[in-house]
């Protein structure tokens, strides 16, 4: 049973134009902690998700002509209650997805630090004048909203991948139609409850739970009323919105599957290099599509890295993630755990081997012990696949040319993370490597300051920084003659 302060933030209706409503199908969400059914949810399907289309399309035009400062006021009423109720997101969040309530609650932060990033924003999408090309004419660029925008969004971050689509969304005057998945829908309609208390107005913001995703998301990318899909996923399901979109030629912002090279030279701090792999390996129970997957660590290190990853891991505790001191939750399903142990077995067969977990836990069915894999190598799948869980390789390399080679033998290229003390060598690799972002001695890099996005087949656009306003905004320009 879910104990809220608030109890009011737990919803199970669907949100569409500023009512809550039900639906004649419903799905349930589980705990994948416990399997225990937390909530039955209203499956709105594509019908309730046209209403929503059809909310949004007819609010846009009313949202789009407030004032950037009317925009940012409630988006900072929208920030400042999610700031209040943390607490209780974390907690539904938590019971939905798994995560350890204090990394839950570092999530709800995180998307509300979108959200006051960019209702500061809102008040300065600025155009430009550009000096004419004839002496009669003037030229005038202005930005202005793509429209209604649909949204969906994966599990592993059932807050914080809307937040970060919403808050440009909402303060540069687009409207919202969110279609969370179907494993996590809760903590999208806790959001759009304080949505409504902050007085985002009706239509703007609309979330439209619903167990067929293909059939929703076909909807949203065929509907010509919606002018962008803005998704968070798998790049497979990447490229299914990608054709989808086509016939209507709609914006894409995509921010697809990774496979991030971790890479430690000889001359790293190895403490440093330890600490920060625990991180980007480990955090969100390895679920994170910015985790170190691949782990290429310098010959002459390898082993004495190794040693202190290991000595990390032991750290680790499994368990509920509502117990206090867990610092790794279960994986979202077991289907999840199947996949790690197939890369696992595959390694071993190939040859690696296991220097710490390397089986399911006695917690139960989604329990995986956090795992560490010598002797890797580059052919075998956690080389070459995301794993998506707590499994973390180490594969050997000798230079510098041989490491730049192994990051970019990938279709992917989302993040990608250097340790070294040595200026040059850093400045090289990290302009070599083929990934949207690099973290340069440190595991850590979200944050709502920067641009977060990828390359190759990793995505398109960017999440946050003042650049991420500009996947929500059209530029237009005037040209003023006869003058
Ligand atoms: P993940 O492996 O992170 O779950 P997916 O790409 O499978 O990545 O899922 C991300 C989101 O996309 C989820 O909300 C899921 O329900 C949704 N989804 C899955 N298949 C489709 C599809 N064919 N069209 C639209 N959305 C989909």
């Amino acid at each position: 049973m879910l104990m809220l302060k608030d109890p009011s933030l737990l919803r199970t209706q669907a949100y569409i134009n500023g009512a809550w409503v039900d639906a004649a199908a419903t799905f349930t969400v589980d705990n994948p902690a416990t399997g225990e059914v937390i909530a039955t949810v209203a499956d709105v399907g594509v019908a309730g998700t046209r209403a929503a289309i059809d909310a949004a399309h007819a609010a846009q035009p009313g949202w789009a002509a407030w004032t950037g400062k009317e925009r940012a006021a409630v988006a900072r009423r929208f920030y400042d209650l999610i700031v209040a109720n943390a607490d209780d997101l974390a907690a539904i969040l938590t019971a939905e997805m798994g995560k350890p309530l204090p990394e839950a609650k570092g999530e709800i932060l995180y998307g509300a630090s979108f959200i006051e990033w960019f209702a500061e924003e809102a008040k300065r999408i600025y155009g430009d004048v550009i000096p004419g090309h004839q002496r009669d004419k003037r030229i005038l660029v202005l930005k202005q909203p793509v429209g209604v925008v649909g949204s969906i969004t994966p599990w592993n971050f059932p807050n914080a991948m809307i937040a970060r689509k919403l808050a440009p969304a909402l303060a540069v005057g687009c409207t919202f139609v969110a279609r969370p998945s179907e494993l996590t829908p809760l903590s999208a309609l806790a959001l759009a409850a304080l949505a409504a208390r902050a007085g985002v107005p009706a239509g703007v913001f609309n979330v439209v739970p619903s167990y067929d995703a293909a059939a929703v998301g076909a909807e949203l990318c065929a509907n010509p009323k919606v002018a962008k899909i803005t998704f968070t996923g798998s790049t497979r399901v990447g490229k299914i919105l990608m054709r989808q979109c086509a016939d209507t030629v709609k914006k894409l912002s995509l921010e697809l599957g990774g496979n991030a090279p971790f890479v430690v030279f000889d001359d790293a701090d190895l403490d440093a290099a330890a600490d920060g792999a625990l991180i980007a390996k480990f955090r969100n129970a390895g679920q994170t599509c910015i985790c170190a997957n691949r782990i290429y660590v310098q010959a002459g290190v390898y082993d004495a890295f190794a040693k202190k990853l290991r000595e990390r891991l032991a750290t680790l505790r499994l368990g509920n993630g509502t117990e206090p001191g867990v610092t790794t939750g279960p994986l979202i399903s077991e289907a999840a755990v199947a996949k790690v142990e197939r890369h696992l077995r595959d390694a071993v067969e190939k040859g690696a081997a296991v220097v710490a977990g390397g089986r399911r836990s006695n917690l139960g069915r989604t329990f995986f012990e956090p795992t560490l894999l010598t002797e890797v190598t580059q052919d075998m799948l956690v080389a070459r696949e995301e794993t998506f869980g707590p499994l973390a390789p180490l594969v050997r390399f000798a230079t510098e040319e041989e490491a730049v080679a192994m990051c970019n033998a990938s279709e992917f290229g989302l993040a990608g993370y250097v340790y070294s003390r040595d200026l040059a060598r850093v400045w090289r690799v990290a302009e070599r490597i083929e990934t949207g972002m690099v973290g340069i001695n440190t595991g850590l890099i979200s944050t709502e300051v920067a641009p977060f996005g990828g390359v190759k087949q990793s995505g398109l656009g960017r999440e946050g920084s003042k650049y991420g306003c500009d996947d929500y905004l059209e530029t237009k320009y005037l040209c003023l003659g006869g003058i």
